[in-house]
């Protein structure tokens, strides 16, 4: 345990606890007449009488009776500055799961959205606000856009800004980057900060744990100063903690991987699920995995998919990608057996003028693909 002197003690800010009849019991008698003391610097040279003076203050022993309980004081002192009051707006499957995590590290969560979730949010340990004014009023550190996709801007659009801190740092955690962030630059006007993010996990891929999951972000305008540049530091802590794997990547770079893993795992979730899979007493694991990919991407709302799709430019193209996939397996499959049919019709006589053909691999992800009338299926004769 360390111990502080109270001539220390003194020079910080009077924790509420300290109530002046206990520091008078407490301190020593002649304490307060010494008020040059007060503001002893320890660089500056001092007097050999004001230093034998000052020792006389110091509590040495370790387990020395403290005015108050310092170290906790100075623990919540820490801690309040290292918490945030954070406004969730859009207070859906995403953001409620997102909030309980930040109550559960001690922030303050406020939320609002479209629908009445007053008594979810009490469950919680969160205050609701149906009125985005009254939202505001709270003075929140962060304002955290959850809401979905498409919705986004006009959401936004409807927040009394004027109502905010000048400086109040705005974060989304869409699953498309470039879109959010260009909207944020076009409504936000200068003085609020701006972090695009996207938690790359869910309620059900994160139902457990978050350690390990990645947590994209790109701090696309934070002013100058520290306090703001340790309230971003603060906010990203908060995924830190948790074990999220933290990614700094811009929102362009986010959207092109984004489409050809997220974007593609979704939309095979969705074909999955409209055949309708289910378990048998005889799954493999490869099958047990597309069971849990149909589980993991249906509980997402089809206006997350939709969003997914709409937004990212790149989302087309991953599109277009999968069905020339598909046409060319179908392609190698029948060509397998075109060939076995015109052996047993031809027999050995065929042998070294057809051959099988060969299944071309598309073009690395990012690479033009071909031209529409351009064959995926080379034959090797050709
Ligand atoms: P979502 O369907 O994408 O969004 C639902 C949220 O949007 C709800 O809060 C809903 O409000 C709000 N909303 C929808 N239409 C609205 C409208 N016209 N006006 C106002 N608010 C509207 O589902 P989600 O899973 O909760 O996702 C929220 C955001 O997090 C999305 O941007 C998503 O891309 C992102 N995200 C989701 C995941 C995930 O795994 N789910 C992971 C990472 C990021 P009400 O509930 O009040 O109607």
């Amino acid at each position: 345990m360390i111990s502080f002197s109270p001539i220390q003690t003194s020079t910080t800010q009077t924790p509420p606890a300290a109530t002046s009849s206990a520091r008078t019991s407490l301190l020593p008698s002649h304490h307060h007449h010494h008020s040059d003391q007060l503001s002893l610097s320890p660089s500056a040279p001092q007097p050999i009488h004001s230093r034998r003076r000052r020792r006389l203050h110091c509590v040495r022993a370790i387990d020395a009776v403290q005015p108050y309980d310092y170290e906790a004081y100075l623990f919540n002192r820490f801690s309040q500055s290292s918490k945030l009051k954070i406004a969730v707006v859009g207070f859906g499957n995403f953001g409620q799961f997102l909030a309980k995590a930040f109550i559960r590290q001690g922030h303050t969560v406020f939320a609002h959205s479209r629908s009445n979730y007053h008594a979810v949010a009490q469950s919680l340990g969160a205050a609701f606000f149906s009125d985005p004014h009254d939202l505001c009023e709270q003075h929140p550190d962060v304002i955290l856009v959850c809401t979905s996709i498409i919705s986004m801007e006009s959401v936004l659009r409807s927040l009394p800004l004027q109502r905010l801190r000048r400086n109040t740092l705005f974060v989304d955690v869409l699953s498309v980057k470039e879109f959010p962030k260009n909207i944020f630059l076009q409504v936000l006007p200068h003085h609020f900060d701006i972090l695009c993010t996207h938690p790359m996990f869910g309620p059900e891929s994160g139902k457990h744990t978050w350690q390990n999951l990645p947590f994209v972000f790109d701090k696309v305008r934070i002013g100058n100063e520290d306090s703001r540049n340790n309230r971003v530091e603060t906010f990203l802590d908060i995924f830190k903690k948790e074990g999220c794997t933290m990614v700094e990547m811009s929102c362009a770079e986010h959207d092109k991987y984004a489409a050809g893993s997220q974007f593609i795992t979704h939309t095979m979730g969705r074909i999955l699920e409209k055949l309708q899979l289910e378990s048998t007493p005889i799954n493999t694991k490869g099958y047990e995995t597309l069971l849990n990919l149909v589980e993991n991407t249906a509980s997402d709302s089809f206006d997350l998919y939709y969003g997914l799709f709409m937004y990212n430019k790149n989302a087309m193209e991953q599109l277009e990608r999968l069905d020339l996939a598909f046409e060319a397996l179908k392609k190698e499959l029948f060509g397998h057996l075109h060939e076995a049919l015109r052996k047993q019709l031809f027999g050995k006589s065929e042998e070294g003028i057809h051959r099988r053909p060969m299944l071309a691999k598309l073009p690395k992800n990012g690479t033009p693909l071909l031209p529409p009338q351009s064959e995926a299926v080379i034959n090797k004769n050709n």
